[in-house]
């Protein structure tokens, strides 16, 4: 079998046929960092390559909800990134409507942490560089073609590398989607908002005085001092333009006078963006060797803030898996659980960002079933279901029947020899054994064992995947065996080298 997608005219081949990365990622954003990462715990050859020089400049904030932040501290990465965030109390996003969050919210970091998102990439991209990934700015994936042993990649700097596998987490215009030809359904932008940064040549309390008369919905505009006489700006466009390309200060100026009547005589802007509220989830996540992650592989509006959190949360499911096929031990069906478990979750996103963009329409109808929403989230099992799901701590893996917490994460518990999640840091799998009979010594280069781990655990016994969801619960060896292999594949010293 041999598949080509190449977009330019082939440059001249120095691609050596036998890779020279065992991975190439398409795009250095927070998808792209984190996989990168995450397969360095496994010592995977990595190249992440970005078309930009430079890391994102613009300064969006973005609040990291709780599964995200728990991953961080299951990485060893939370100590690093807080003292960059801003912590808020976790409730009042759905819709933006404004009620707390539910009491005893199942974490130990029942919180959301607001960052910057230029600060959480360089985290991120920092992390991935000192456990070894490569990573090369300022040339694009160009093209490629896969064949039964692995991937040949082309960059626009004429530069072609050969690969055992090719990841796209080049964000929402995707050229390795494109290349591939994985459709990506869904409905197209009907609004867009501009962004960004700029001076003002009016004082404060005009501002506030005009912006009192005009908000009508929450989120429509705003005009917000940012420090050093910079103001934020986010208000409505008129019409949509393309997006490939940056608005200008002119079409700031108008929009605001379109809302407000004034423009607030902005000038000097440091940069300019807009997005707009396209709803799109990619048909397949994988075609033979090449793989799509984050927004490349999903788009929403950003209402509830999901985004970057879902392309986070794609990468620690994809990159110890990708790396188990890597390695050799991969079970056949293990890639493929990727989509399996990844796609639902992020249509469930989509679902709930179309449900919330309709709550915070200015229609009368839509504000009366979100006046009637407001009135059910005091019902405590309500707030906690939505907000669940928000903050992704809802998530349940269906790995079949089973008790109510297989498939789900295990939160970051106290264990007799500290905090659990300290113990995922290497990204394997491990063993809670509260039998004292347990055993993965089959699997010594792939599970750890942690034997009487007390904690507030109470099931006999539990396997969790490196990505902390639960992969088995129960006291029987022989069922624990089945399930050892079903994840981890054969035991060590009998498998054959798959990959
Ligand atoms: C206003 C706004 C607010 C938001 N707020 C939040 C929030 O609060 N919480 C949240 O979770 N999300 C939020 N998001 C969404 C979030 O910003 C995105 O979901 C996130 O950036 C996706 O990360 P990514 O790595 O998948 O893609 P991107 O961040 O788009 O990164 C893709 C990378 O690929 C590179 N690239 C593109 N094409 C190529 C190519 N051919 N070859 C090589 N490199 C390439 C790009 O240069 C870029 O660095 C918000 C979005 C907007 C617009």
């Amino acid at each position: 079998m041999r598949t080509s997608f190449t977009g330019d005219p082939s440059p001249a081949s120095d691609a050596d046929h036998a890779p020279a990365y065992d991975v190439v990622i398409a795009g250095c954003g927070p998808t792209g960092a984190m996989l990168a990462a995450e397969l360095r715990l496994h010592d995977v050859r990595v190249l992440v390559v970005d078309k930009e020089t430079e890391p994102k400049s613009f300064v969006r904030i973005v609040g990291l909800h709780i599964r995200s932040i728990e991953l961080m501290a299951m990485r060893g990465l939370l100590e690093r990134i807080l003292p960059h965030g801003r912590r808020r109390p976790a409730g009042g996003f759905f819709a933006a409507i404004d009620k707390p969050a539910p009491t005893g919210l199942d974490s130990a970091h029942a919180y959301l942490l607001g960052i910057p998102q230029p600060v959480i990439e360089r985290l991120l991209e920092e992390h991935a560089t000192e456990l070894g990934a490569q990573v090369r700015r300022g040339c694009a994936v160009a093209g490629f073609e896969q064949d039964d042993e692995g991937v040949t990649v082309e960059l626009s700097d004429g530069l072609r590398l050969r690969s055992r596998y090719l990841v796209g987490c080049d964000g929402a215009r995707s050229t390795v989607r494109k290349l591939l030809g994985v459709g990506f359904p869904g409905e197209p932008s009907r609004n867009e908002t501009l962004m960004g940064e700029m001076h003002v040549g009016v004082p404060q309390e005009e501002i506030t005085a005009t912006m009192a008369g005009i908000r009508e919905t929450p989120m429509s505009f705003w005009l917000r001092p940012f420090g050093g006489g910079v103001y934020s700006v986010l208000v409505p466009a008129l019409g949509t333009g393309d997006r490939a390309e940056p608005p200008t200060l002119e079409d700031f100026r108008q929009a605001l006078r379109a809302i407000a009547g004034t423009d607030f005589g902005v000038h000097s802007p440091r940069w300019l963006s807009r997005f707009g509220d396209a709803t799109r989830l990619a048909e397949r996540y994988r075609a033979g060797r090449v793989l799509l992650a984050g927004d490349a592989a999903h788009i929403h509006p950003p209402i509830g803030g999901q985004g970057l959190n879902l392309g986070v949360q794609d990468a620690v499911n994809l990159g110890w898996k990708l790396a188990a096929q890597v390695r050799g031990w991969a079970p056949d069906t293990l890639l493929d659980t990727y989509q399996a478990e990844r796609r639902p979750v992020a249509a469930d996103v989509l679902d709930n960002t179309r449900a919330q963009r309709e709550l915070m329409s200015p229609e009368p109808g839509a504000q009366a079933v979100r006046r009637l929403l407001t009135e059910l989230m005091d019902f405590e099992e309500v707030n906690r279901y939505l907000i669940e799901k928000i903050t992704a701590i809802g998530v349940r893996y269906d790995f079949g029947e089973g008790p109510g917490l297989l498939g789900r994460r295990l939160p970051d518990i106290e264990v007799k020899q500290g905090r659990l999640y300290d113990l995922l840091r290497r990204g394997r799998g491990l063993l809670l054994d509260r039998t004292g009979r347990l055993t993965a010594g089959g699997w010594p280069d792939r599970v750890d064992h942690l034997a009487d781990p007390a904690a507030a655990l109470d099931v006999p016994g539990v396997l969790l995947r490196p990505d902390g969801h639960v992969a088995w619960i129960g006291d029987d060896q022989r069922d624990l065996d089945v399930h050892l292999r079903r994840w981890f594949g054969e035991p060590a010293g009998s498998r054959g080298d798959r990959s």
